[in-house]
């Protein structure tokens, strides 16, 4: 099971999508919906076939594309935080769709949040010390995962 967030944040992160949703004429078909309470509920950082794949029992009537057509509404509303990978799918965050860094497991995939404090203090210093207009940054830190560590130890 992916860990899940607490019942009310995800409920109350759900309300908020919805109503900046229709506040922007999207209609709201259940199946929708559902790809906005997956997103919500997970912290794992899924993919959108793995969305997919958590929606299809529930909805056998859902397609693919209306997980991608999704994503990407929520994308152009600066919504969701899309983590790019040159190998393996993209991943997505919706409870914290900024900048943020990640811890990554390169055996198994999983993918958490990982605070650092320091982190707007650093952008701010590259933006002083560069003349850049800091306006987002990727700080992913790939290793093994404590089961995998676990896994290889002799
Ligand atoms: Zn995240």
């Amino acid at each position: 099971m992916p860990p899940s967030v607490s019942p009310g944040r995800a409920a109350a992160r759900v309300d908020d999508l919805v109503r900046q949703l229709r506040a922007r004429g999207h209609r709201l078909t259940p199946q929708r919906l559902a790809v906005l309470r997956v997103l919500a509920d997970s912290t794992d950082h899924p993919s959108a076939e793995q969305v997919y794949q958590r929606l299809r029992p529930t909805y056998p009537m859902l397609s693919p594309a209306t997980v991608y057509k999704t994503i990407d509404v929520l994308k152009a509303m600066g919504q969701i935080l899309e983590l790019e990978f040159r190998e393996g799918a993209n991943r997505y965050d919706v409870n914290i769709p900024v900048s943020h860094p990640h811890l990554v497991c390169t055996s198994c995939g999983r993918l958490e949040d990982f605070d650092v404090a320091e982190l707007d203090r650093l952008a701010e210093r590259a933006a002083a010390a560069t003349g850049f207009r800091v306006l987002r940054h990727r700080l992913d830190f790939y290793g093994l995962c404590p089961a995998c560590r676990d896994d290889r130890a002799d």
